[in-house]
């Protein structure tokens, strides 16, 4: 495994759709496990693969419930609404309020092709949105209302 370099805001790549993924292999293994081991060394809850620099429709969350791999994710349903303090490791050093679902399901793939669902709410539905966002070149910067904050 290996820690991969966050790509910042300004960079190009975290503005591009990525594609889906077509080849389970080591390959897609491989960045899954390094996308994990970057987003917890930089504490982070959640990681998508153009944030590595890598167009592919890959992400990670952990919340502390233990890590969530999606490939190809899709969100199949939403409701309620709910304020949060957002934040990104692609954005370093600073929170902004979103308004985001209260609850989200996720349909995806696992790292070796089979199906999989996830139902989040608080904390992993903001989690679940944030990452399927990145992959369509989405940041929490372009929802966020009023200025960003410095992180305490
Ligand atoms: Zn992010």
């Amino acid at each position: 495994m290996a820690i991969r370099n966050i790509l910042t805001l300004g960079e190009e790549t975290l503005r591009k759709k990525s594609r889906p993924v077509t080849d389970f292999n080591e390959k897609l293994g491989a960045l899954l496990d390094d996308m994990l081991e970057t987003m917890h060394e930089a504490n982070g809850v959640g990681l998508a693969a153009p944030q590595v620099g890598l167009l592919r429709r890959a992400v990670v969350i952990d919340i502390g419930e233990g890590p969530i791999e999606l490939v190809n994710p899709v969100i199949v349903e939403t409701s309620g609404r709910q304020a949060f303090e957002e934040g990104c490791l692609s954005v370093p050093g600073k929170r902004g309020l979103t308004h985001r679902p209260e609850r989200t399901v996720v349909e995806a793939q696992d790292r070796h092709g089979n199906p999989i669902r996830v139902e989040g709410e608080g904390l992993l539905s903001v989690a679940l949105c944030h990452e399927i966002d990145h992959l369509d070149g989405k940041l929490y910067v372009d929802i966020v209302e009023g200025e960003l904050m410095e992180e305490e």
